[in-house]
């Protein structure tokens, strides 16, 4: 008997120990359920692009219910223009794109395509219609070819070397011992900041989006490379509806519409000339960079991160 007791007892404490940590599984689904933001709504379309209008429309939005992160952001991209964000780090510029992928869904106002609300067509459509070239682009562990198709999975080798011609990375990649089959990635070739950012123009190029975000995309570079890529960038959003959240301002000049956020809020709007003559914020932003490019390209601080 008491052989059978020590095991049975062993047991009920084992079943106690499940049946707790069940609990806290489903306690933890409940957690992700809370902080899965968004899902399709059950008559959801796929979005159909016409020339790409963007429209930000008295936008509200924050991350945790306490800290309101954008206050009224209102705005509309015309169709195949580009409008530049610019602000202080933690201004909430990045957030905007992170919304535009509906990554989380706003509070009030309401963001939308070609006049339809992001929250009635499927993410899937929504997320193929926009390509970014982020601040800093992740590899996979793969081979460089892999990371090119990855904005476009049945592209053919065609596609992806005339992706990679576009993007001035062709040459680069031929001259690896594996070509296009070259494993890229932390457990594979290291690729400076330059490349890794010509692998995602030509990954977005393959993608070919109506929509383009370019997040501090250059930032990470040296001022000539710098020069080299806004050069390609630009030549990828002629035509496009694009944004641009930009740090050196120099870039983004000729940009149809520049917005100023601080804290959330756009506290100015026009073209580069209009808020020159305004005086105001985006006025001192640009005489700060200005004077520190007369100190030299090579001086620190020239690489102005906020
Ligand atoms: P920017 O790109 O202008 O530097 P962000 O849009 O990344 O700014 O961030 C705006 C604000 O939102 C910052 O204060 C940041 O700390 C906060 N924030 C960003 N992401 C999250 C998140 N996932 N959860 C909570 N707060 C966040
Ligand atoms: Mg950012």
């Amino acid at each position: 008997m008491i052989q059978l007791y020590v095991p049975l007892n062993f047991l009920g404490v084992i079943y106690r120990e499940i049946k707790q940590s069940l609990a806290d599984i489903e306690r933890l689904f409940k957690l992700l359920d809370q902080h899965r933001e968004v899902a399709d709504v059950p008559n959801a379309k796929p979005l159909a692009i016409q020339g790409a209008e963007l429209r930000f429309s008295h936008v509200d939005f924050s991350y945790e219910a306490k800290r309101q992160i954008l206050f009224d952001v209102d705005f509309t991209i015309p169709a195949g223009t580009t409008t530049a964000v610019v602000g202080h780090s933690g201004s909430g510029k990045s957030t905007l794109s992170r919304l535009l992928f509906r990554f989380y869904d706003i509070n009030a106002g309401s963001i939308s395509i070609d006049g339809q609300d992001l929250r009635n067509i499927t993410q899937v459509s929504l997320r193929k219609a926009i390509g970014i070239v982020p601040q800093d682009t992740v590899l996979f562990n793969d081979t460089i070819e892999y990371n090119i198709a990855y904005g476009k999975p049945d592209a053919s080798r065609e596609e992806i070397v005339a992706a990679a011609k576009a993007a001035y990375i062709h040459d680069f990649i031929e001259s690896l011992p594996d070509g296009y089959q070259s494993m890229v990635g932390e457990r594979g070739l290291k690729l400076s900041g330059g490349e890794k950012q010509r692998v995602a123009i030509a990954r977005t190029l393959l993608k070919n989006p109506a929509i383009l975000i370019f997040d501090e995309a250059t930032s990470a570079l040296d001022s000539r490379a710098e020069q080299a890529i806004q050069a390609q960038l630009k030549e990828i959003a002629k035509d496009r509806t694009t944004l641009v959240i930009a740090h050196r301002l120099s870039t983004i000049a000729d940009a149809a519409q520049i917005l100023v956020l601080d804290h959330g809020r756009i506290v100015e709007r026009g073209t580069h000339a209009q808020l020159l003559a305004q005086n105001g914020a985006y006025a001192q932003m640009w005489d700060r960079q200005q004077a520190r490019q007369e100190i030299g390209p090579s001086s620190p601080g020239t690489n102005d991160r906020d």
